[in-house]
């Protein structure tokens, strides 16, 4: 056992995972000069419209600059106010502000530490504009009852579902509740990619055509050379190769998922007895289906958190505290006052063990084994 070794996350094993593949992909497409919106693009566009269950799907440079897209798309201005959960990572806000407007971060629900409606309900004033639910770990946000918050009180839904893409609730998949939602390709996220990359989705034609000219320089046709142009645009175009890599990604990507879902599955029943340990909710088709980007526990204080992570660290297994511990509202340099003390306590006690499709079943009982045998200990 002492040998096994099981890091948070093994970067090289995304390539060598299928590197015949992968390899004879990459030459094949820069051998036909493939590199800049060609039919790998929208190949992969039509493929994971399909997959996801949504009209539009739109390839671009990377997640935080779809969001970006998105909300320049949806005509949001200086002194809007968008309500977004503070256990989350720190791009949303960035495009918000970028955008011109003024994120809002709120607390998580105890049960399922994701944004809480009722903390959305209570953070709208008269200058909040949308809700910005982020479906964190790979789990869909209560999006019934924030959809009715929403229409109750005439806002616009944006999802940052980064780590979300093919998550579902009651069928509905993640992205797809709102006016637009967006994913991220970034390595290390469950469709990951050699790089950065990222697509907005959307069953709003208009937005979708807004977007697909913005992350052009604008133009209204993507083979012309943007001089036909009737919005103000950006370079945030999908590269070609990447959209090759995804379109051949997608081909196993259900099966990635199932099995992410497996792990899920064996860290919950080889955990649920141990009483310091407060676990994600198990796998379940439905109203929930998870993707489990993340598999993030809690224990019962900051001291019990870093022992556990000192003690799998001695066994060589990796784990991370999600976004180094800080929810949005902490980050004061920014110019946040909120106050959200549940927010504070999750991360304070809150841990991701490894979670990926490579890993194997050796590496799955080592970490299953050595964090019982943490709690043997204590
Ligand atoms: C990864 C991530 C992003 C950003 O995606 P990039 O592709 O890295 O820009 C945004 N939001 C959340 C919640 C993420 O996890």
């Amino acid at each position: 056992m002492a040998d096994i070794k099981v890091p948070f996350f093994d970067w090289a094993g995304l390539f060598n995972e299928r590197r015949d593949d992968f390899s004879r992909i990459m030459i094949e497409t820069a051998a036909r000069g493939g590199f800049i919106l060609q039919r790998d693009v929208e190949e992969f566009e039509q493929n994971l419209a399909e997959f996801i269950g949504v009209k539009h799907v739109i390839g671009c440079s990377d997640g935080t600059n779809a969001i970006l897209l998105g909300l320049r798309a949806s005509g949001v201005k200086a002194g809007d106010e968008i309500i977004v959960p503070s256990h989350s990572f720190i791009a949303a806000i960035q495009s918000i502000h970028f955008a011109g407007a003024k994120p809002v971060p709120v607390e998580l629900a105890e049960h399922d530490w994701l944004v809480d409606p009722a903390a959305i309900e209570a953070a709208i004033t008269p200058r909040t504009t949308a809700i910005m639910p982020v479906h964190v770990n790979g789990r869909v946000c209560q999006m019934e009852k924030i959809m009715e918050i929403a229409e109750r009180h005439n806002l616009a839904v944006y999802e940052d579902s980064a780590q979300a893409a093919g998550a579902r609730l009651n069928g509905i998949g993640a992205g797809c509740w709102g006016q637009w939602g967006t994913y991220s390709f970034y390595p290390s996220k469950t469709l990951g990619c050699f790089g950065d990359a990222g697509a907005l989705v959307t069953n709003d034609d208009a937005i979708a055509e807004t977007v697909r000219a913005m992350r052009n320089h604008g133009a209204n046709s993507e083979k012309s050379i943007p001089l036909d142009v009737a919005v103000w645009g950006t370079n945030c175009r999908l590269d070609n190769i990447h959209a090759a890599i995804l379109n051949y990604k997608l081909t196993y990507y259900a099966e990635a998922i199932a099995r992410r879902r497996e792990i899920a599955a064996l860290y919950d029943a080889a955990f649920c007895d141990i009483g310091p340990l407060r676990l994600p909710p198990a796998p379940a088709e439905t109203p929930n289906f998870d993707i489990y980007q993340n598999y993030e526990l809690c224990v019962e204080s900051r001291e019990q958190r870093d022992a556990l992570r000192n003690y799998l660290s001695e066994n060589n297994v990796g784990t991370i505290i999600q976004w180094g511990g800080f929810g949005i509202h902490q980050l004061r340099g920014l110019g946040f006052t909120q106050d959200c003390p549940i927010t504070d306590r999750f991360f304070q006690t809150s841990l991701l063990l490894p979670m990926n499709h490579i890993l194997t079943e050796a590496q799955v009982d080592h970490v299953i084994s050595s964090v019982r045998q943490f709690f043997a200990m204590v």
